[in-house]
């Protein structure tokens, strides 16, 4: 992903977090989902599609979300189905737009583009800085910081380690 590229999704992230007045966590992602007029689905996924966290269609508007799925990675499967909401991604030939949990082969450009959606919209720079400066030993405790913002340990690791903020 080109930094321009980035740079959008960062805007379109924090476009929507001003519009929604949120400035602190967590981040209502499911209000967020509401608001643009997107219901969610809790479903248990079709056998053999086990792996599918969740996916969006499009037609007509419903988020679905496997069931099945701790509440961080529930969290995180409406952020990235609002990636692709939000950033006007096409669906596949189903119509549809998936998330799935196994990593097979290359991701394709706009599940990246989605995964770095959600996370500036469940952990926005700023929004983590604040809570840093804060509670300082939030910086050396990734796991309290993740409750804060409702996501797991590992997105949370993942986050603070592209904005260069972890502290080992
Ligand atoms: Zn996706």
């Amino acid at each position: 992903m080109d930094k321009a590229r980035m740079l959008d999704i960062e805007k379109a992230a924090s476009n929507i977090l001003k519009n929604n007045e949120i400035v602190k966590p967590f981040v209502n992602v499911f209000q967020i989902a509401r608001d643009a007029g997107l219901s969610i689905e809790y479903r248990k996924m079709p056998q053999g599609d086990k792996d599918v966290s969740g996916f969006l269609d499009s037609s007509t508007g419903t988020i679905y979300v496997n069931v099945e799925n701790s509440i961080a990675r529930r969290t995180f499967t409406i952020a990235h189905e609002l990636g692709h909401f939000f950033l006007k991604h096409q669906p596949d030939e189903y119509g549809l737009l998936r998330r799935n949990n196994t990593y097979t082969g290359i991701k394709e450009q706009k599940e990246k583009e989605a995964d770095y959606f959600a996370a500036n919209l469940l952990m926005p720079e700023e929004m983590i800085k604040n809570e840093i400066r804060l509670y300082p030993f939030l910086q050396s405790s990734p796991e309290l910081l993740a409750s804060k913002f409702g996501v797991s340990t590992v997105a949370m690791e993942y986050r603070l380690l592209n904005l260069n903020l972890l502290s080992r």
